[in-house]
This record gives structure tokens, C-alpha cells and sequence, in this order.
């Protein structure tokens, strides 16, 4: 199926009277966002083609006037066909033209940084309170001291190049939509460096890195969640020389407590208070993250009850404050009854009324509510 073409103006976003500046900008935005290097966008092939043919029309004065005067049909009987064409890696093409360095040196360079590497720590949930330091031990490929990464024996050192002379690029020729262009590519030979090594280091066995242990004391901030990860830049793998080295990393694992439950930054505790308590009310010392609390319970403390205890619940990681503890009351019913427990309970429950059980239906508002 043909498509209908799309007018260059609006495919580049510029107004018909823009000026050659402008459409060279418009190109070079829309390059850096659509070329296939760059985006994974699948239509952004398709799109980076239109881009390309829009702006080779429009740059050039011959081909904008005929398409300005008789529009797409008018540059075909005019001779222009905008043909299958390679364009290159994106940083070629916008070197090429533009003298852009698009990726501000990396990709052209072979240069690899060090890999990250992951540990895990264990804490209690108290500590995880409170924050913690820990010493963390990660295998890391680090520069070797010998050869300072170089891979070369010292007393032999390096050489330099035969294939690029020592420049570590070597240059070649690209046919593209735009015509032949010169590019520069990395010397395949030397990776870039310019350089060659005549003798292995002994001590790496030319590899530049020995694998170490490295011991880090990582602070482990108050309010951390199970799961989450601390990142210690430049702490991984050693890089090839002159790039960076990768990224430690540290995941915390937060033990549960049998004595808590958390929820986000809130705990949530049961206290247990018997039928008899319930109904008489009962002082009871509730253990928190920060020690024991003291709680009075009022007389006809029902199942289900809560309470909140502001700013007693876990530090809010990066933030400021605390959680609350909320403090959910089961209330126990005896299991055995001796003779005569049974005779005063059944006396008990011949004095009952209609008031004594009263009922104000919000169990299990109150249950859902501990758990939100
Ligand atoms: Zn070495
Ligand atoms: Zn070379």
C-alpha cells in the first residue's frame, strides 16, 4: 500500500519560511531523538527515514525550490529518489556534519567501565529502626598495582601501535544518503588506545585487574525496607584504564519480628487482654521499636480495638518523622471452666440485660482498620 508522503515542513516541524539554520536544527533534534542507535521506538526507523529525506531536500536550494513549487511529484520527475540508504552510526552522521560528539566521547572509545556488583545484608527490624553500619565484603576485580592496569610487563612497558601509529583511530569511508564521508573508527588492533603490550604482566596475567575482596562499612539508614538497595558508586569492578570503575551495591534485607508487623512506616502489634480484663479494664506495658509503653484499657474494651500510638512506628526513610504503631486488642475467652467457674459465669449471665452487651457493630470496621 502507498502512503501518502508527508510535507518536509511539517515532518521537521518548521515553518516554509525557515531559514537554512533552522532546518538544521530541526534535523539534528529530531536525528538524536529518532535514529535507531538512540530510540527503540520501532516506527522510529521509519520516522528517522523521513527525517533524513526531508532534510535532504530542504537543505539544499535546488531541491527545496521544486519541492516548494511542485511539491513531492515535482522533485520525482525532477530526478530526485530518495533511495534505500545505510546512514551510518548516528554519531558518524551528525560528526560528520555537524562535528558533534554526541555521546561526549564514550562510543568512540572502547574503553569498558568496571562492572557493578551486589551483596546482601541482613538486620532486624530494630536495627532497620534505628539504622545500622555493617561491614559489607564484595569479590571485586580491581586494577592490578604491577602493571597499574596496563596489562604490560613494567620493565617491558608498551609499544606503540603499527596499525593506527599510535593515534588508536584509523579512518574510514562511509557512503550514506549525504554522499562519501570520511569517518574516524577505533583501531580495531589496539582498542583505541594507541598502544600495544609486548609482554604480559605477570602479576594479572595481562588482564590489567586481580580479582579482591573488598570490605566496606555501609551505613544503613533508619527506615530502609526489606528489599531495597544502597548504591556505593565506584565501589564494583575496576574499568578498563582510564574508565570508571562500576557500582557496589548493597541489598538490605529487614528480618521480620514475631513482635511486629510492619505496614509501609506504621507497626502494627496485638496486645492480649483476658474477658475478665476486658471487662474491668487492665493497665498492660506494650513493647515497642523504641521500649515498653504503658497503656491503660477502660472497662468494656471490646475485641478489635485500636490503638494509636503517634511517632512510635519506623523512621520514614529520607523524610522526616516517624510512623505510628497502631496497637490491635484481642481479647481472650477461657477454653476451661472448672465447676464452679461455670456455676459463677452462668449466674453471671442470669444478671445480664440488654445493656450489658451492647453492641456498637464496628468489629470488623475496626480489624480492617489496623491493616488500613
Ligand atoms: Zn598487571
Ligand atoms: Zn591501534
Amino acid at each position: 500500500m502507498a502512503q501518502v508522503k508527508r510535507d518536509y515542513y511539517d515532518v521537521l516541524g518548521v515553518p516554509r519560511d525557515a531559514d537554512e539554520e533552522a532546518i538544521k536544527k530541526a534535523f539534528r533534534r529530531l536525528a538524536r531523538e529518532l535514529h535507531p542507535d538512540v530510540s527503540d521506538d520501532p516506527e522510529a526507523e521509519h520516522r528517522f527515514r523521513e527525517v533524513a529525506e526531508a532534510y535532504e531536500v530542504l537543505h539544499r536550494q535546488e531541491t527545496r525550490d521544486l519541492y516548494d513549487r511542485y511539491g513531492h511529484e515535482g522533485l520525482r520527475t525532477g530526478g530526485f529518489r530518495p533511495e534505500n540508504f545505510d546512514f551510518g552510526s548516528l554519531s558518524d552522521l551528525l560528526g560528520a556534519f555537524f562535528g558533534d560528539d554526541l555521546f561526549g566521547g564514550m562510543a568512540s572509545s572502547r574503553r569498558r567501565r568496571g562492572g557493578d556488583v551486589v551483596a546482601e545484608v541482613a538486620v532486624e527490624l530494630s536495627e532497620a529502626a534505628s539504622g545500622v553500619t555493617r561491614e559489607v565484603s564484595f569479590a571485586v576485580a580491581t586494577t592490578c598495582t604491577e602493571c597499574r592496569g596496563s596489562g604490560a610487563d613494567p620493565s617491558a612497558g608498551l609499544e606503540i601501535c603499527s596499525q593506527c601509529g599510535g593515534a588508536g583511530r584509523v579512518q574510514r569511508t562511509a557512503r550514506t544518503l549525504f554522499g562519501e564521508f570520511v569517518t574516524a573508527q577505533v583501531c580495531g588492533r589496539c582498542n583505541g588506545s594507541g598502544k600495544l603490550v609486548p609482554k604480559r604482566c605477570e602479576a594479572c596475567g595481562g588482564d590489567g585487574r586481580i580479582a579482591d575482596e573488598r570490605r566496606i562499612d555501609v551505613r544503613i539508614p533508619a527506615g530502609i525496607h526489606d528489599g531495597q538497595r544502597i548504591r556505593l558508586t565506584g565501589e564494583g569492578h575496576s574499568g578498563d584504564v582510564g574508565a570508571r570503575a562500576g557500582d557496589a551495591y548493597v541489598v538490605v534485607r529487614v528480618a521480620p519480628d514475631p513482635r511486629f508487623v510492619r505496614d509501609g512506616d506504621d507497626i502494627v502489634s496485638t496486645v492480649e487482654l483476658t474477658m475478665t480484663e476486658a471487662a474491668l479494664g487492665a493497665r498492660r506495658s506494650i513493647p515497642t521499636l523504641e521500649g515498653e509503653v504503658e497503656l491503660t484499657f477502660e472497662p468494656g474494651t471490646q475485641p478489635g480495638e485500636l490503638r494509636v500510638l503517634r511517632g512510635k512506628g519506623m523512621p520514614i526513610l529520607q523524610g522526616r518523622g516517624r510512623g505510628h504503631h497502631r496497637v490491635l486488642v484481642n481479647v481472650l475467652v477461657p477454653r476451661r471452666l472448672s465447676e464452679e467457674q461455670r456455676r459463677l459465669l452462668e449466674d453471671f449471665d442470669a444478671s445480664v440485660d440488654g445493656d450489658t452487651y451492647r453492641s456498637d457493630g464496628g468489629f470488623f470496621e475496626r480489624v480492617r482498620a489496623a491493616f488500613r
